[in-house]
C-alpha cells in the first residue's frame, strides 16, 4: 500500500528505490546544515563532528536502514536475547575510549537485532506497530531540530503545528470547539494526566480519600497503575462486570453508583474503552455518559488503541460515541503508523488542562503564551519536551488524509478475512469476533477438554512464533486460553491473511496429531 514501509504489496519496486534517494539526499543535506550550525563559520568541530565523515557516514547509514526497514519480513518476528548472549551485549553497552563510528553504528544494529519486530507485517501480538516511513522521517526531522516543544518562545513553528493537529484531531471525534489537548508519550500518560483532570474538576478538595472510579474488567492496567500513582487506593477503582461482548454494561454501573453514592461515598470518573487491547470491544460511550452527566462524572474514554478508527474512510461511526467523553487518550504509534513515544490527550475543555498543569518557575516569566499558541509546558506533565507532533504531521501531508484511511480501514480488513476463513476450517471457535481489526479465537477439537484445549492453544501459539508463520500469542478470556491477533499492517494482503489461517490451521492440526500420539 503506498505510504506505507513495506511496499512490496502494491508499489514496483523502482518508485520505492527512488524514494529512498529522495529521503538520503535531504537527510544528508539536513545533517550538514546542522553540523554547521554547531561548528559555526570557523570550521573548528566544536562537538567533535568531523562534517565530511559524518555526511559519508550518514550517506551509508540511510540506505542501509531503509532496506532494512523495507525486509523485515524475513526477519524474525521475535528475536529474544538469550543468557549466553548477555555477556556481549554488557560488552557493547559500557562506554570506554572513543571508536570508530562505523564501528559502534554496526554494534548498534547488532543491539537492535534482539528486538521484536513489531512492524513486520505478521506481527499480530499485543498491539504491532506498523511504522510508515514517512513517520519515521518525521521523527528524524523533529530529532534533528531538535525544537524545545514546551514554550511558544522557543518553539512557536512547532507549537503551532501541535494545537492544530489537536484541533484536527478534536474535530475528527467531534470535540466541541473549546476542546484542546496535547502529544505525550503514549496512552499511559494520557490515562495519567486524564485521571489527574478528573480528580481535580469533580472532586473538591479532602474528597480523594472516598472518591470511586468506576472501569470495567477489560480496562487498561495503565488506568489504575495511573490511579495508584495519583494516590488513590487499588480499593477505590470498582470494576464492573462486562456483557457478553466484553463491553461495559450502563445499567450495572449505574446500579453501581447509586449503590456507591448511598454508602457515602463519591463516584466522580468512569473510564470507558473505546477498542479494549484484549478484543477490541467498544464500550457504550453515548450511554455511559448519559450515566457521567445525570451524576455529574467525568468520562474518559481510552482509546489508546481504538480511537484510530475515527480516521478511517468506512469504519468511523464505530467512535461516535467518542464526541461525549471530556478526555480521550490516544496512541498515534499504534493504529496511526507512527514511531513510538507519540500519544495524544485531547479534552473537551482546553482550559482544565491549565487549570490542572500550568505552573510559573521565575525564570519562565518571559516566556508568555498567548491565545493561538499555548505553551505546552502549561498543558500537561513535562517541561522540557521534544516535537511529537511533527511525525504524525509529516505522514498525513505525504501521503494525505484519503490514503491514511485508507491504510487503517485495512485492519479491519484483514481481521473480517481471518475470522471468515476460519469459519469455513473445522474445529476452531470464534471466541471475540472481529472488533476494531482484534479477533480472538481457539482451537477446539470435540473430544479435548477445556484444560487439554488450554495447553493446546499455547503449543500452536507457540510453534507459530517459533516458525515465524505469524505472531500469534494468547490471552485468556472468560477463564478460557485464546489466541489472539490485531493485525493491522497496510504490507500484508487480505489473500496473505486467508493463507496464514490455512498455515495456522494445518499446524494447529500437528500440534494436535502430535499430542493425540503422546
Ligand atoms: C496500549 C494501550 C494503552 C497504553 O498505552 P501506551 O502507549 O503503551 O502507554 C492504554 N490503553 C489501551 C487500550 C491500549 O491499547
Amino acid at each position: 500500500m503506498r505510504g506505507y514501509i513495506n511496499r512490496t504489496t502494491v508499489s514496483p519496486p523502482s518508485q520505492t528505490q527512488q524514494q529512498t534517494e529522495h529521503i538520503e539526499f535531504y537527510f544528508v543535506l539536513l545533517a550538514r546544515q546542522c553540523i554547521e550550525l554547531q561548528m559555526g563559520s570557523s570550521q573548528q568541530p566544536s562537538l567533535g563532528e568531523h562534517l565530511d565523515d559524518l555526511c559519508s557516514t550518514l550517506q551509508c547509514l540511510l540506505p542501509q536502514l531503509l532496506s532494512r526497514a523495507h525486509d523485515v519480513k524475513a526477519q524474525p518476528l521475535f528475536k529474544v536475547a538469550q543468557p549466553s548472549d548477555y555477556a556481549r551485549l554488557r560488552q557493547l553497552s559500557t562506554p570506554g575510549p572513543p571508536s570508530d563510528i562505523n564501528q559502534v553504528i554496526d554494534d548498534a544494529f547488532a543491539i537492535a537485532d534482539f528486538r521484536a519486530r513489531m512492524s513486520h507485517p505478521r506481527a499480530m501480538a499485543f498491539i504491532p506497530s506498523p511504522v510508515s516511513p514517512y513517520a519515521w522521517v518525521g521523527d528524524m526531522l523533529a530529532s534533528a531540530f531538535n525544537t524545545f516543544a514546551g514554550s511558544r518562545l522557543q518553539g512557536s513553528g512547532s507549537s503551532i503545528v501541535e494545537k492544530t493537529m489537536i484541533d484536527w484531531l478534536a474535530a475528527k471525534v467531534g470535540l466541541p470547539d473549546t476542546a484542546g489537548g496535547i502529544f505525550v508519550s503514549g496512552g499511559s500518560m494520557g490515562n495519567l494526566l486524564a485521571m489527574a483532570l478528573a480528580r481535580d474538576h469533580r472532586l473538591s478538595r479532602g474528597q480523594q480519600a472516598s472518591g470511586v472510579i468506576y472501569v470495567s474488567e477489560q480496562t487498561h492496567h495503565s488506568v489504575s497503575k495511573g490511579l495508584r500513582i495519583l494516590g488513590f487506593h487499588s480499593s477505590q477503582i470498582h470494576h464492573i462486570p462486562s456483557d457478553d461482548g466484553f463491553r461495559l454494561d450502563p445499567a450495572r454501573l449505574a446500579a453501581a453508583i447509586r449503590a456507591d453514592r448511598e454508602a457515602g461515598l463519591v463516584p466522580f470518573v468512569v473510564v470507558a474503552s473505546c477498542g479494549t487491547t484484549n478484543t477490541g470491544a467498544i464500550d457504550p460511550m453515548t450511554e455511559i455518559a448519559k450515566v457521567c452527566k445525570r451524576h455529574g462524572m467525568w468520562l474518559h474514554v481510552d482509546g489508546a488503541y481504538g480511537a484510530s478508527a475515527a480516521l478511517s474512510a468506512t469504519h468511523s461511526h464505530l467512535t461516535a460515541g467518542l464526541c461525549h467523553a471530556d478526555s480521550i487518550s490516544w496512541d498515534a504509534h499504534k493504529w496511526l503508523f507512527q514511531t513510538y513515544n507519540c500519544g495524544i490527550l485531547l479534552v473537551r475543555d482546553r482550559t482544565t488542562l491549565l487549570e490542572s498543569f500550568a505552573s510559573q518557575g521565575d525564570y519562565l516569566r518571559d516566556a508568555l503564551a498567548d491565545d493561538e499558541v499555548p505553551n505546552f509546558w502549561d498543558c500537561g506533565l513535562e517541561l522540557t519536551r521534544g516535537d511529537r507532533a511533527m511525525r504524525l504531521w509529516f505522514t498525513l501531508r505525504v501521503i494525505g488524509e484519503k490514503r491514511f484511511g485508507e491504510m487503517i480501514d485495512h485492519g479491519f480488513a484483514l481481521a473480517e478475512a481471518a475470522e471468515e476463513e476460519l469459519g469455513r476450517l473445522r474445529d476452531w471457535e470464534i471466541v471475540s469476533p472481529a472488533s476494531m481489526a482484534i479477533l480472538a479465537f481457539r482451537f477446539a477439537p470435540g473430544d479435548k477438554t477445556d484444560a487439554e484445549r488450554d495447553e493446546l492453544n499455547v503449543g500452536i501459539s507457540k510453534r507459530l512464533v517459533a516458525e515465524n508463520v505469524a505472531g500469534v500469542l494468547t490471552t485468556k478470556l472468560r477463564g478460557v486460553v485464546v489466541m489472539r491477533m490485531c493485525a493491522i499492517s497496510p504490507a500484508l494482503g487480505v489473500d496473505e491473511m486467508r493463507g496464514i489461517v490455512q498455515q495456522v490451521d494445518k499446524l494447529a492440526r500437528g500440534v494436535y496429531g502430535d499430542a493425540g500420539d503422546s
